[in-house]
């Protein structure tokens, strides 16, 4: 069976193995009517569960813990091969060119500012950015300036690149919608670009943890991940791309690592800034977030047949069960297919109040409100005829069972027919039990 993607790569034939097991697979948490029940974690677009494979890999390195590209020990020269190492697999786990910079960061955000950064501003006119108004505030917020504009859909891109003047472009995309899961037509955008002769960069935050993604087969020039989305959270994120620009940007950061010499000329500084992936990794790098991150690229990468069958069931019991609720409408932005995340409003309802109402009632964890993406999110409720400018999402991963998306169906259902059993009340504009009897965990009991 080999199953077509759109635009990422075909993923190899066979049956769909087992599932990487994660790190809190049987937490269980309590209520506030007194009992504790196994954890549902339905939030992975938000953070994913470290895989178990991470956490040995990390517990492995450890011991071997020391100072990257400094010290003389052998305990550092592992580490500073463990982190080297880790880009490789970074870039094989994108399908990177080999002359593409890998750059660690410590996440999309990072990642994308970086970039941002390093646009070319030479010439006299600078980069030309075009991004969509529905992106991840991630995406949409670092670039600045007159030549930034932003689109509303695919069908406005050619015209937006023709109004560019002359001088560099980049197009902003984003791989999965963070709001609705649903599949950006990368290729086609990216084909638009070239047209154009505008650079791509894909974020890949939503994307990469669900399938796999080839910058070459999609034709990107810039590729930016969280390790924290990729069960791998140790701190780490990466920009994988063209290395030309990055290599002529001043140093994202100045300081040691960053540099090849420092001297004192004249009672001035002279700099030779390093012109590698480490110009833009100034100060001691996150070797364990690095390696992690690798740990779950290599992860993920032998077991995608069984990860994407093991979603796609859930995500379609998910979307049938909420359909059958009450007053409840689905976002969509595009339509087509997507990744395990699911957004709604529920007509009466107020998203806070009934995620609060999961938590607490049912051991349900969900997320709500704009999803950092308050255009889309705003645009999203008004176009399925909701009122209200929050949602809840529900976002499947590996940590995800189909009792856990049962259960939240059946909880939704009694909720918004027979309302919450506990009283709540707003604190800090969050709604939560009051009273609140459920303990916190003994790492917390100090506080
Ligand atoms: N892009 C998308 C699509 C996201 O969903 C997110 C996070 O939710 C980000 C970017 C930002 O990721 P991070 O918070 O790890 O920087």
């Amino acid at each position: 069976m080999t199953l077509a993607i759109p635009h990422v790569r075909p993923v190899s034939g066979g049956l769909p193995g087992p599932i990487p097991p994660v790190v809190g697979a049987r937490l269980t948490v309590p209520l506030v009517d007194g009992r504790r029940v196994p954890y549902a974690n339905l939030d992975h677009a938000a953070s994913a569960p470290c895989l178990a494979a991470v956490r040995d890999a990390v517990d492995e390195l450890l011991p071997w813990y020391a100072s990257v590209h400094r010290g003389a020990g052998l305990a550092s020269q592992v580490s500073t091969k463990v982190y080297e190492r880790a880009r490789e697999v970074v870039r094989r786990f994108v399908g990177a060119r080999r002359t593409d910079a890998v750059v660690f960061t410590r996440n999309t955000t990072d990642a994308l500012n970086l970039l941002a950064r390093a646009l070319p501003r030479t010439g006299g006119t600078g980069t030309s950015v075009v991004r969509f108004d529905t992106d991840h505030h991630a995406a949409l917020l670092p670039w600045r300036g007159p030549l930034v504009r932003h689109i509303s859909s695919v069908g406005s891109l050619d015209r937006a690149l023709q109004d560019c003047p002359t001088g560099p472009r980049l197009v902003v995309v984003t791989g999965a919608s963070n709001v609705t899961g649903e599949l950006w037509p990368v290729a086609d955008v990216a084909a638009i670009a070239r047209h154009h002769g505008a650079r791509i960069v894909l974020d890949a935050a939503q994307l990469a943890p669900h399938r796999p993604v080839d910058v070459r087969a999609l034709d990107v020039d810039y590729v930016v991940l969280s390790g924290h989305k990729l069960y791998a959270p140790f701190g780490a994120g990466a920009l994988v791309g063209r290395a030309d620009w990055l290599r002529a940007a001043d140093p994202y950061l100045a300081g040691g690592g960053a540099t090849s010499l420092v001297a004192d000329r004249d009672s001035r500084l002279a700099v030779s800034w390093s012109t590698g992936p480490e110009r833009h990794e100034a100060g001691t790098p996150n070797v364990v977030g690095a390696h992690a991150l690798a740990v779950a690229c290599e992860t993920l990468g032998r077991h995608w047949d069984a990860i994407i069958a093991h979603e796609r069931a859930l995500l379609t019991r998910l979307r049938a069960g909420l359909a059958g609720v009450p007053g409840l409408r689905e976002l969509s932005l595009l339509g087509g297919d997507r990744v395990g995340v699911v957004s709604f409003a529920v007509d009466g309802q107020d998203p806070g109040l009934l995620a609060a109402a999961l938590s607490a009632e049912h051991g349900i964890g969900v997320r709500d409100g704009a999803f950092c993406a308050h255009i889309a999110t705003r645009r999203l409720l008004a176009s399925a005829g909701a009122t209200g400018t929050r949602a809840l999402r529900a976002s499947l991963g590996l940590g995800s069972t189909a009792e856990h998306v049962d259960r939240l169906v059946g909880a939704l259902r009694s909720l918004v027919t027979h309302g919450p059993a506990a009283d709540y009340e707003q604190v800090d504009g969050r709604w939560t039990p009051a009273p609140d009897p459920r303990p916190l965990p003994p790492l917390l009991a100090a506080l």
